[in-house]
């Protein structure tokens, strides 16, 4: 494994336990370290308030851009290690989480296998996800759609403010 990479993914962070910001600035911490992921960017960091099980702490959110040589599997392998490595307990389906990494998108890789959908199934509904990854990828379509133009659309729908600016996110 180099860590070049020859894939470019995008992956989708959040926390609502614990001190949420330290959660993620440590989840890339890891990722950065591991041999197969280059992390190129990161967005912003946002907070927003939780969707589905709404009765939880407010979200901190962001979105970062890796380069891999890690297969899908592997990489979704990979992230589930750091999630756990950061003292993740799954408790309720899309309850509380110390962390949780989405893998979004792979290159234009389409899959959808119940361990690992790809792009990420709900990712074009949600403004935490659409707001830090308009920052990375605007011109980017999904459904027929620039990233961009979803995520103008969530964000008036939804309560979503920036926390920490994206150069503060990854110094350097
Ligand atoms: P959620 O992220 O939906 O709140 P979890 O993080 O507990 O919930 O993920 C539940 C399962 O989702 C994981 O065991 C994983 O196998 C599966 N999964 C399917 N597609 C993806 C994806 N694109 N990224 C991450 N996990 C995924
Ligand atoms: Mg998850």
């Amino acid at each position: 494994m180099t860590g070049k990479g020859s894939a470019k993914a995008y992956m989708g962070l959040g926390a609502n336990l614990g001190d949420r910001r330290a959660n993620i600035l440590s989840a890339i911490g890891c990722l950065r370290a591991l041999p197969g992921i280059a992390v190129l960017r990161a967005a912003s960091l946002y907070e927003s308030a939780p969707v589905g099980f709404i009765d939880q702490p407010r979200f901190v959110n962001t979105v970062i851009e890796v380069t891999t040589d890690l297969s899908p599997f592997d990489l979704l392998a990979a992230v589930q290690r750091v999630e756990r490595d950061l003292g993740r307990v799954r408790t309720v389906r899309w309850g509380p989480r110390t962390i949780d990494i989405d893998i979004l998108l792979y290159d234009d890789v389409t899959m959808d296998d119940p361990a690992l959908t790809i792009p990420h199934p709900r990712m074009a509904e949600r403004a935490f996800v659409l707001v830090p990854l308009a920052e990375l990828v605007p011109d980017r379509l999904l459904n027929g759609r620039t990233v961009r133009d979803l995520a103008a659309a969530a964000r008036s729908r939804a309560d979503v403010e920036i926390l920490t600016p994206a150069a503060e996110v990854i110094p350097g």
